[in-house]
């Protein structure tokens, strides 16, 4: 992928001072084209860390947004089929695969989760990063084949009392993460919260 890392990934690789690509998960944001529907490079290092991504392991992406999850995940060697609503977000899934040098890894599916899974083969790793509920839970869960990791966010209320209860029912592991950044406050400094974000993830 080194190789063929087109504009955006230059210009990035200046602003660090860098060699190459870094090779660890939680790239920045600006990498990727996105509408700020993104899971953020601290939360997406999490993520990542979660899904356990290795050569020729694939990946279900559901609700892909910008495609950044399935773009690491290839970056370390799998393939990934984002499945992604939104036709403007799809466009800038093709436009980051492409950028990445991915495009042969990673298959967009322009769709609604569960209905755009069917006919795909189970694979080894699902991530949830949108479009979460107990339907689209159950339709997911009766598709992959013990041993599959799956790993969710959630961002609202809702979403976050159905993992509460998906853990409860399946176990695996919950984590709440609140990350605060440094922003100016007048002439001082003042820590500016994120939305908390609750990760499940299990295997099942
Ligand atoms: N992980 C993504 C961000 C996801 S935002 C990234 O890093 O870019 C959640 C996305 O889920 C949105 O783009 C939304 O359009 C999509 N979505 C919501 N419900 C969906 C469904 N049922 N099927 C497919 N996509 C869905």
């Amino acid at each position: 992928a080194r190789a063929s890392t087109g504009k955006l990934v230059a210009v990035a690789l200046e602003a660090k001072g860098a060699q190459g690509l870094s090779r660890s998960s939680g790239l920045p944001d600006v990498l990727f084209a996105h509408d700020g529907q993104i899971t953020k490079r601290p939360v997406r290092a999490l993520a990542l860390s979660a899904l356990w991504p290795c050569p020729g392991s694939t990946l279900w992406d559901i609700g892909a947004g910008s495609g950044s999850i399935s773009v690491e995940w290839a970056l370390c060697g799998g393939t990934a089929i984002a499945v992604e609503a939104r036709e403007d977000r799809v466009a800038n899934i093709r436009s980051n695969a492409a950028e990445f040098g991915l495009a042969h890894r990673i298959t967009v599916i322009a769709g609604n989760a569960p209905d755009a899974l069917a006919g795909l083969d189970a694979p080894d790793a699902v991530f949830i990063g949108g479009g979460l509920d107990g339907a689209m839970f159950d339709a997911v869960w009766s598709r992959i084949v013990p041993g599959t990791r799956l790993v969710a966010h959630a961002v609202t209320l809702e979403t976050e009392a159905l993992l509460g209860e998906l853990h409860q029912r399946h176990g695996g592991d919950l984590m709440r993460v609140e990350i605060a950044h440094a922003a100016p406050l007048g002439r001082y400094r003042s820590w500016e919260a994120t939305r908390p974000v609750v990760q499940w993830s299990a295997v099942r």
